[in-house]
């Protein structure tokens, strides 16, 4: 990444108004209309001196999803309507992240100055608690690249759960798997339960890093310039489908559809120190997972180096780091989800997700 750029992911958040941190959010209190996410409880404060929170929303009832900057203050600017108000010819198309983030330092720039300006000028906004959130990319390009075992507590506790015993030596080099794209969940939206087939549904709470800038045989040291910033995640797995049932491999029983929740929105890279982060689970208010980012074997520029290596990184492509200690089947008795529980995923100073199991009718 060249200097500027750099510069402008470390671009400080006062021009965004000095706001008000961490704002709670009572939605009954904000008047909430039928579009409203009734979940956003509160907009963290990003660390140092960053940065800009992009969500993917829905500013009116079924109206096509747009892309929203979320304030300090929990107030949202539509960037379309914003780019209109103030005569801007947009690089990318506001109504794609992917298309945001393919178009680098331009669209940053740009989005960075629409919200600088709308907040100068006092534009009427609405606020996070009175849009629909979806996921941040409601459509990924490809599929949804995962590390496994990627906590030493994690490889531990499934040592005696685990339906392949051949496995006792934790990986020399990162596991990777993906998640199919229809996974791909919003933050707030419903799990699908089938009592026939997801009775061992299990949470796994993860740090999602999404790739802003093109690469291939990316360098470890570099690799964090590839990192356009970060969200919640949760790869929630069908334990028996991911381990019995088609013969040990992964995927089916990670890419069921809507088993990948992500959101709420995407913390540009400068606004998380990762070592300050939290990776949190927690299951009808009861914390199954909370681990430090320090806790990860292989922390991210390793995983983007070794993932890279002949294979080409696009913008908009997510890796989902892996899961702390916590998940369900590795307990004593071991606990799944159920229908009616809630499953909360938190990665802090980014944002909490929230998401209902819900039985298919
Ligand atoms: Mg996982």
């Amino acid at each position: 990444m060249d200097q500027s750029r750099r510069d402008l992911l470390k671009m400080g958040a006062s021009a965004m108004g000095g706001a008000l941190m961490g704002v709670q959010f009572d939605a009954a209190a904000q008047g909430t209309r039928a579009v409203a996410t009734e979940h956003v409880k509160a907009v963290a404060p990003l660390a140092g001196k960053v940065a800009l929170r992009f969500a993917t929303c829905q500013f009116k009832e079924n109206a096509a999803a747009r892309i929203g900057i979320v304030l300090d203050d929990g107030r949202v600017i539509d960037v379309e309507a914003e780019a209109k108000r103030q005569g801007v010819s947009l690089a990318f198309a506001a109504d794609s992240m992917i298309s945001l983030l393919a178009c680098g330092d331009k669209g940053l720039a740009q989005a960075k100055a629409l919200a600088d300006k709308a907040v100068a000028r006092k534009s009427r906004l609405m606020t996070v608690s009175q849009v629909k959130l979806l996921s941040p990319v409601p459509k990924p390009e490809r599929n949804i690249y995962c590390v496994g075992w990627n906590y030493l507590e994690h490889f531990e506790e499934g040592r005696d759960a685990r339906a392949d015993k051949g496995v006792s030596k934790l990986p020399d080099n990162p596991v990777f798997f993906t998640k199919a794209t229809h996974t791909m969940n919003g933050p707030f939206a419903a799990i699908p339960y089938d009592p026939s087939f997801t009775a061992t549904a299990d949470w796994e709470a993860e740090l999602a890093v999404v790739i802003g800038r093109r690469g291939r045989n990316i360098a470890e040291e570099n690799a964090m310039d590839y990192v356009f910033g970060y969200a919640a995640f949760n790869d929630t797995t069908v334990r028996e489908v991911q381990q019995k049932r088609h013969g040990g491999q992964w995927f089916k029983g990670k890419s069921l559809d809507g088993y990948g929740p992500m959101g709420p929105w995407i913390v540009t890279a400068a606004g998380v120190t990762l070592d300050d982060v939290r990776i949190i689970c927690r299951v009808n208010g009861v914390e199954k997972q909370n681990a430090s980012y320090k806790q990860m074997y292989f922390k991210i520029p390793r995983i983007i180096a070794e993932l890279s290596r002949g294979l080409t990184l696009e913008p908009g492509d997510i890796i989902a780091t892996g899961t702390p200690p916590g998940v369900g089947y590795s307990r004593k008795p071991p606990e799944f989800l159920m229908p009616g529980d809630i499953m909360e995923t938190e990665i802090t100073g980014v944002g909490v997700i929230r998401n209902t199991i819900e039985t298919e009718t």
